[in-house]
């Protein structure tokens, strides 16, 4: 089966204040990294991929110089979605061209919200004004496959503000949509403003409310629910990501990234230097197996994240076992519960299901 390939790179120029990703602010190593990501991209031997993702960090950073030079590079993949993240402050009509003229099919707006006083909040760099900018440049060039993700649940968001901001992205008419909910992660600036009580977070029923306020206007406008936070117009489905959520394998290159290859997974060093140093040594800083039992467990709870859900039959060609022989007790109990339901050729959440998630997943770990 062909494999994805994922281009992490680690540059921001500035951290906002919710993010745990690794990048760094300071640019000065851009040259030879890049050197080395293309380094690490020549070893991949195998052509054709089902898609290239571009990721960060903030990709649209780095210099248009470094930027060619990737992209040439990855051109050698032949690949039907070629996705490129990109910050509405970073990016310009020069940008978008180059975007353009190699390859790049895909793209994927880290916007999160429509109000600039949330934008400021958030930490974000650009204003909603400057992201209409180039959404409509980015039309205007030729792209018809753009993804824009929003953030509910932000410090001081009402639910006014999140049914306006699904209603004036939804009039663009994006391909694609995520919306995910603010979550705080140690070692953020959010995190130690929410540890000292400064931190003004929604409570669990308005996430509620936000979440299915959107499930329901989104599917009003046209959008496929087909992952937990994902929407999309039929056809437009995240191929990549779909990749993860079947636990297929694939190829990560960069800092920080990782790989799933034959029954391993691959970690790159989550350090600009130590990445360098253990490419050009042709090493990895971590190399698992992953046993037969834990690739059945990520099946089911990266599975369960479609909405569509774990397909019975592919479970069984997989592993060579019946679903219900190895989790038939964690599915009746689940079942009960009304969390989860077998319809004979899928496991799948239930609506309930949809809003506990993350319990449900811990059940197959
Ligand atoms: S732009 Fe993206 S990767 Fe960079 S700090 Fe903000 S959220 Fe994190």
């Amino acid at each position: 089966m062909e494999r994805v390939l994922y281009v992490h790179v680690p540059y921001c120029k500035r951290k906002c204040l919710y993010c745990d990703f690794y990048s760094i602010t300071d640019f000065t190593s851009q040259d030879i990294y890049i050197d080395a990501l293309l380094k690490e991209i020549d070893r991949i031997e195998e052509i054709k991929l089902k898609s290239i993702f571009i990721g960060g960090g903030t990709p649209t950073v780095l210099s248009n110089f470094n930027l060619e030079r990737l992209l040439k590079r990855l051109s050698k993949f032949s690949a039907a979605e070629f996705t490129i993240e990109a910050n509405p402050g970073t990016v310009d009509i020069e940008k978008l061209l180059i975007l353009k003229d190699n390859g790049v099919n895909r793209l994927s707006f880290g916007l999160q919200t429509v109000q600039d006083r949330l934008l400021e909040r958030l930490g974000r760099i650009h204003s909603f004004e400057e992201f209409l900018k180039n959404f409509e440049l980015a039309r205007k060039i030729g792209f018809n496959n753009i993804n824009v993700d929003l953030m509910f649940d932000i410090p001081g968001q009402t639910l006014e503000d999140w049914k306006e901001t699904l209603k004036r992205i939804t009039d663009l008419r994006p391909e694609h949509i995520s919306c995910y909910s603010l979550i705080i992660e140690e070692g953020t600036q959010f995190y130690d403003l929410f540890e000292k009580g400064q931190l003004d977070i929604a409570d669990e029923d308005i996430d509620r409310s936000m979440y299915h306020f959107a499930i329901d206007f989104l599917k009003e406008k046209g959008y496929e629910h087909y992952e937990i936070s994902n929407f999309s117009y039929l056809g437009f489905e995240c191929i990549h990501n779909l990749t993860y959520w079947n636990e297929e394998e694939y190829y990560g290159v960069g800092a920080a990234a990782h790989s799933f290859i034959d029954h391993y997974r691959y970690s790159n060093a989550a350090d600009i230097k130590r990445y360098i140093q253990d490419v050009e040594k042709n090493i990895y800083e971590d190399k698992t197996f992953i046993s037969t039992e834990e690739e059945m467990s990520e099946f089911m709870f990266l599975g369960l994240r479609k909405i569509q859900g774990v397909s019975k039959k592919v479970f069984t060609q997989r592993f060579n076992k019946d679903i219900i022989n190895v989790y038939g007790n964690v599915l009746e109990e689940l079942i009960k519960k009304e969390l989860v339901i077998d319809d004979g050729k899928y496991i799948k959440l239930t609506t309930k299901g949809l809003d506990v998630a993350n319990y449900v997943f811990e059940k197959f770990i």
